[in-house]
């Protein structure tokens, strides 16, 4: 099958900034555009976001295009002389004092954090490669004992996996950065360091349904409170980077796998990211790890793959792309795919639309030629369930807005088609027909699985099911 179902998400930096290194992006298969809100000034982002949009409006596809907000990411000040070494077992202080440090001490300006310290506590200093454990504090400062030490530079990002910071989702800077997200029209907004579900629902007041709400999934309390957090988002991200860091590295696997099969249960769209072709950021080849990395979450069902700096920053970004795409077809190929992909022991709600969905999936296995699956959604959870029971072949998702076609583009299997509003049924079936030809997802003599939900006007109601036969 020349389609991949597994979706890729590039992120935009450097690298890739610009309408020509986009426009490769797509040619090599890229599904969804992430603007990471850590780096990168408004103007660029505007640019890309622009180039993206009118690229797509060319070429006639549908993109979805994200906002990953930095959240409250705690960051230590800068140095007299850029960095310093910590050796094991000194004493290393972090304050409130806005003056450069340097072997004995540094800032770290956010209060919230000298409030709910504890000696004995640990503190990981970049990316987990520094531990200080802490031995005193007051409400300014703590002083702490090195007990991994290394070289700490400017700005280094700091990790308190034991405690819940009393800190609010969104900061200063990211509610100035997803009014701007907003305002551009971004699909979906990604946030970062959520730990309550309190947490996304604040985000749901400022961004209403202008946005979808990804979750990144990289703290121990978000892990807590997982159940919650997944019903409430729009979709999830396995954003390893920072879960390796607060999590011991090796619970990463299998809090992946734990994450895929309970969004695969709720029907919630989840990315897998970071460091899955890392070695691409310096090399033309990956290593064969990388390559089974990006497989194991393809096998397990993930809706996304992403590239974080080996798109953004690296001198290889459209050939990571493009050995995505290789991997993602391969595995397509292996006749366990269909069975992996096949959990029977997804719960099922027991209702007309999972049952339509369920007897869908089932045709796919006994018709002779089952070309696609077609839905027709104004809202698009048609098309999500249809998604949902992975059905190995692809999902054309006709929609009448642009906004909804966007945002399916990062779902697992779908390829969204704009159509005009249609009333019936039998105005469906010969478009469905003819949009399913043109995308080259159905041939003459393949059957094509069309499911709705009547009357079409009414949101999230799928209760049809059809078969036509391509002529
Ligand atoms: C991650 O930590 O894996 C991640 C995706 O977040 P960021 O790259 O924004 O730190």
């Amino acid at each position: 099958m020349k389609y991949n179902l597994t979706k890729i998400v590039a992120t935009l930096g450097p690298a890739t900034s610009g309408p020509e290194k986009i426009k490769s992006l797509m040619r090599a298969g890229v599904n969804v555009f992430r603007m990471n809100f850590s780096h990168g000034d408004y103007q660029v982002h505007q640019q890309n976001y622009n180039a993206i949009r009118s690229l797509a409006k060319d070429n006639g596809q549908h993109y979805s295009v994200l906002a990953d907000l930095q959240g409250p990411k705690l960051r230590v000040g800068n140095f007299e002389n850029d960095k310093v070494l910590l050796k094991v077992g000194q004493t290393f202080r972090l304050d409130m004092d806005k003056k450069p440090g340097d072997e004995t001490r540094v800032s770290l300006l956010h209060p919230e954090i000298y409030a709910v310290v504890k000696p004995g506590m640990l503190l990981l200093l970049n990316d987990g490669q520094i531990q200080l454990e802490v031995q005193d504090f007051g409400k300014d400062f703590m002083n702490t004992k090195v007990v991994v030490g290394g070289i700490l530079s400017n700005h280094k990002g700091v990790n308190v996996p034991d405690v819940v910071l009393p800190i609010e989702a969104l900061t200063k800077k990211d509610k100035e950065d997803l009014a701007f997200a907003l305002d551009l029209g971004v699909d979906w907004i990604c946030l970062s360091f959520v730990q309550t579900p309190d947490d996304v629902r604040m985000a749901r007041q400022l961004i209403g349904d202008r946005a979808g709400i990804i979750c990144k999934i990289e703290k121990p309390s978000a892990l807590k409170y997982l159940d919650e957090i997944i019903e409430l988002a729009d979709a999830v991200m396995v954003a390893r980077g920072d879960l390796g860091v607060e999590c011991p590295i090796e619970s990463v696997p299998f809090l992946q796998r734990r994450i895929i099969e309970k969004c695969r249960v709720a029907n919630r769209p989840v990315i897998v990211a970071t460091q899955m072709l890392e070695s691409m950021i310096n090399a033309p080849v990956p290593t064969r790890a990388e390559v089974s990395d990006v497989a194991t979450a393809v096998y397990e069902g993930a809706d996304a793959v992403m590239l974080s700096a080996e798109t953004a920053m690296g001198s290889y970004p459209i050939q990571a792309v493009s050995m995505m795409k290789r991997i993602i077809s391969k595995i397509q190929e292996d006749i366990y795919y269909e069975r992996a992909m096949d959990i029977p022991s997804l719960p099922q709600e027991k209702n007309i639309a999972t049952a339509i969905t369920s007897a869908m999936r089932q045709l796919v296995t006994v018709l002779p030629h089952p070309g696609c699956i077609a839905t027709y959604s104004v809202s698009g959870k048609t098309t999500l369930r249809a998604s949902h029971e992975r059905a190995p072949i692809p999902i054309l998702g006709m929609t009448v807005s642009d906004k909804i076609a966007n945002r399916l583009a990062l779902v697992w299997g779908v390829h969204s088609v704009v159509t005009k509003e249609l009333d019936n049924l039998t105005e469906v079936a010969p478009i469905a027909v003819k949009l399913a030809k043109e995308a080259k997802l159905a041939k003459i003599d393949d059957e094509i699985i069309i499911t709705a939900g009547i009357p079409f006007a009414q949101k999230g109601n799928t209760n049809v099911l059809h078969i036509t036969t391509v002529k």
